[in-house]
């Protein structure tokens, strides 16, 4: 069975990095049939971020990845909150212990420090010393009984065997020779992040691990201790890294790459799904425009390549304005779009909006369908820019005279086409009337027909705006000039 996971760390929000790990484990499970679980790593009690572990689930949920197992949904391998499986960690920190894997370490941080100082004094790379491997049993358990506040070490033995890596191949580190044992028991009966990650991983039943590739170096660790605990690892799969287009990391230049304030700016889940991927590898090509299910049947893990992968946020509204099309044209989605369009129209255009007309159902789905393509985000059409769709302007008798002496006239001719002509066909009927109307200048019915119907001297084209508009309101705004 493809079993796979996702394992942050709640303390922080997810950010686009993280969706992105969380997405190939996604299309690498659904690919193979398999199963996708979240695991929250909340063993460093002293860095978590309230609320991040509920928002990291929900942000799954929002980006279109969600779970099949997780702290919310459940799973036949729960609990899925590391804080809540001590006892895991402690039977596992004990058969190391008993097996001669792993040792209590009585050393004060004042020691540590100490070899700290004098490390960074000589210019090397401080590392623990291992000086609590050579305790005699009797001094243990002497200071055990004494209550002497300990951590428990992983004895990092040398002669670590090489892995194949299913994206960067061959690897190795002989990680007995740059660190000292490291800690896997706190002294608060915490397990650290390594015996943690190991533990649950075998627990449950985790067949691929696809994480970043600022892991790979831990991994020859993470091997010695399946190998001392006596489990069979899974495969493991390093991801390359995300970054800015300019190869500086992620998180350091942009503030905003937290997905909740992607979610804010109305972008829509399968833009940021598709920008990610297009800007990696794991796809016989890069195309824009593929939503998750296109994303899981053109993955190829096989084409996951150890470059850093290069993401450009300037092409974000580009990827937006694409999906945003696919949804306006899929029936029920353009619903959905619809509802939310009115409640922002609702909130931004306050008082004047008619209600009943301009909210109507069918003129929205008008105005998405004329502007789809051209819009790279819902969130323009309640803009400023586009008041003219939501509010009926009002014009002064005084702006129309300044415009033109023949108002009246122009009204007249446009009130005569308006329910005839096609709305696509209107500008050029206009035209011909003004023509026969000698006195008329087609210049003229615009300008004055731009300012009936959004308020405006400049702006959208007012063809673009009749279309919008339909006949009902044009007549509407035009007749209030011949008033
Ligand atoms: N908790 C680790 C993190 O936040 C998980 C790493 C892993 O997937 O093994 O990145």
């Amino acid at each position: 069975d493809v079993r796979v996971r996702f394992a942050p760390s709640p303390t922080g929000f997810l950010h686009l990095g993280g969706l992105r790990t969380a997405l190939y484990n996604y299309i690498f499970a659904k690919k193979y049939g398999g199963s996708f679980i979240l695991r929250l790593e909340d063993t460093d009690q002293s860095r978590l971020v309230p609320g991040a572990a509920e928002s990291i689930e929900d942000m799954l949920e929002w980006a279109g990845v969600p779970p099949d197992e997780s702290p919310r949904r459940g799973g036949s391998v729960r609990p899925y909150l590391q804080s809540q499986r001590l006892d895991l960690y402690r039977q596992a920190a004990q058969r190391l212990v008993e097996g001669d894997h792993a040792y209590y370490c009585f050393c004060s941080s004042q020691r540590l420090n100490l070899l700290k100082k004098e490390a960074l004094r000589t210019g090397q790379t401080p590392r623990y010393d291992n000086r609590c491997r050579h305790l005699r049993a009797g001094q243990t358990q002497e200071k055990l009984a004494q209550g002497v506040p300990h951590v428990i070490r992983f004895r990092l033995d040398p002669g670590v065997e090489p892995f194949q890596d299913l994206i960067f191949g061959r690897n190795h580190h002989e990680v007995a020779q740059v660190e000292g044992d490291p800690v896997v028991m706190k002294a608060d009966g915490f397990p650290t992040y390594h015996l943690a990650n190991v533990v649950d991983d075998h627990h449950m039943r985790i067949s691929h691990v696809l994480r970043g590739s600022e892991w790979l170096i831990s991994t020859s660790k993470h091997l010695l201790m399946y190998r001392a605990l006596g489990w069979q690892p899974p495969a493991f799969g390093h991801l390359p890294l995300l970054m800015n287009k300019d190869g500086t990391k992620l998180s350091k230049r942009q503030g905003d790459i937290f997905i909740q304030s992607f979610q804010r700016d109305g972008v829509l889940p399968e833009a940021l799904l598709d920008i990610t991927t297009n800007c990696g590898s794991g796809f016989n090509t890069n195309r824009i425009g593929r939503r998750v299910d296109e994303l899981i049947s053109e993955f190829n893990p096989s084409k996951i390549t150890t470059h850093s992968a290069l993401l450009d946020l300037d092409k974000l509204p580009e990827f937006n304005r694409i999906h945003l099309q696919r949804r306006i044209e899929d029936e029920e989605q353009c619903r959905l779009l619809v509802k939310d369009l009115q409640a922002q129209v609702r909130q931004t255009c306050t008082a004047e909006i008619q209600e009943e007309e301009v909210l109507h159902e069918d003129y929205i789905r008008r105005v998405l369908r004329l502007r789809k393509g051209h819009i790279s985000s819902l969130k323009e059409l309640a803009s400023p820019a586009y008041s003219y769709l939501w509010v009926r302007p009002s014009v002064s008798s005084q702006q129309v005279a300044a415009l033109t002496p023949e108002a009246q006239h122009i009204a007249f001719l446009v009130l005569k086409v308006v329910n005839i002509s096609p709305l696509d066909l209107l500008t050029k009927d206009l035209k011909t009337l003004a023509k026969q109307a000698k006195a008329t200048k087609y210049s003229d019915v615009m300008k004055l027909l731009r300012l009936a119907l959004s308020g405006l001297q400049q702006g959208p084209s007012v063809a673009e705006m009749m279309v919008s508009l339909g006949p009902a309101e044009i007549s509407h705004r035009v007749q209030k000039l011949v008033l």
